[in-house]
């Protein structure tokens, strides 16, 4: 069988406390396309870009994403996987406070040994800082950004490590409409690039036409959940 470059296929998922939770019997996603997940909040698309990601694990049924069955390898597999092959724009950022920008989007580098920090990766974090409107502001620490700021870091940082898949949650949820643009603008170039597969939760319904295809998680999970 072929299979796509994200499968989840029979996933039933719960969080350890609380008693949400999320069965998705299949989705999936082609190599290059560019997909938006909808839903209403507490749905679980935030949960969905995790378990694409590994960084949540389902307690049954397999999620693969590239090519790897990242449901079936151990944590430091996952984490080795995700550093390597995902992008993901987190939906509260995610940025060291202490931090500057530039040292913000090279924050995968420095946190794992498995990426390779050299002049190359220095010159491209600087590029996408320039491009998301930050090349003036390259050594501010996050604290003094605007919130506007911070999420087009964490898109930089998501960018920079030139990912197979980008996941971003709610990438523009904090924008004017300019630079919601921007965001989306970059998310798209740079993902054409490297023809990654783009993944992103959106609740920018004017936006959703500029994606192939428009999941909403309600019909997702069907009346499974
Ligand atoms: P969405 O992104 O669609 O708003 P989430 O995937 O963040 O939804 O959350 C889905 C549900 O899971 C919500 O009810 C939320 O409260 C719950 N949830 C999220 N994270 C956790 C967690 N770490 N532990 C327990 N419950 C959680
Ligand atoms: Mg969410």
């Amino acid at each position: 069988m072929a299979s796509a470059h994200l499968e989840l296929r029979d996933v039933r998922f719960r969080y350890r406390d609380g008693d949400f939770a999320l069965r998705i019997p299949e989705l999936r996603v082609e190599a290059g396309e560019r997909v938006a997940v909808i839903g209403p909040s507490g749905s679980g698309k935030t949960t969905l870009l995790h378990l694409v990601a590994g960084i949540a694990l389902p307690e049954q049924g397999r999620v693969h994403t590239s090519g790897i069955e990242v449901s079936a390898l151990d944590d430091a597999a996952r984490r080795d996987f995700r550093v390597r092959q995902v992008g993901l724009v987190f939906q509260e950022f995610e940025l060291l406070e202490y931090l500057g920008v530039l040292d913000n989007v090279l924050l995968p580098y420095r946190l794992n040994p498995v990426l390779r920090l050299d002049d190359e990766v220095r010159a491209r974090a600087v590029r996408l800082a320039e491009r998301v409107g930050l090349g003036q502001k390259l050594g501010r620490r996050v604290t003094r950004l605007s919130h506007g700021e911070r999420q087009r870091v964490a898109v930089a940082r998501a960018l920079v490590t030139e990912p197979e898949v980008l996941l971003a949650d709610e990438p523009t949820g904090n924008l004017d409409p300019a630079n919601k643009g921007l965001v989306l603008d970059l998310l798209f170039e740079v993902a054409g690039e490297h023809d990654a597969t783009l993944l992103v939760v959106t609740h920018d319904h004017d936006l959703l036409e500029r994606f192939a295809r428009v999941i909403d998680i309600g019909k997702l999970i069907g009346d499974a959940a």
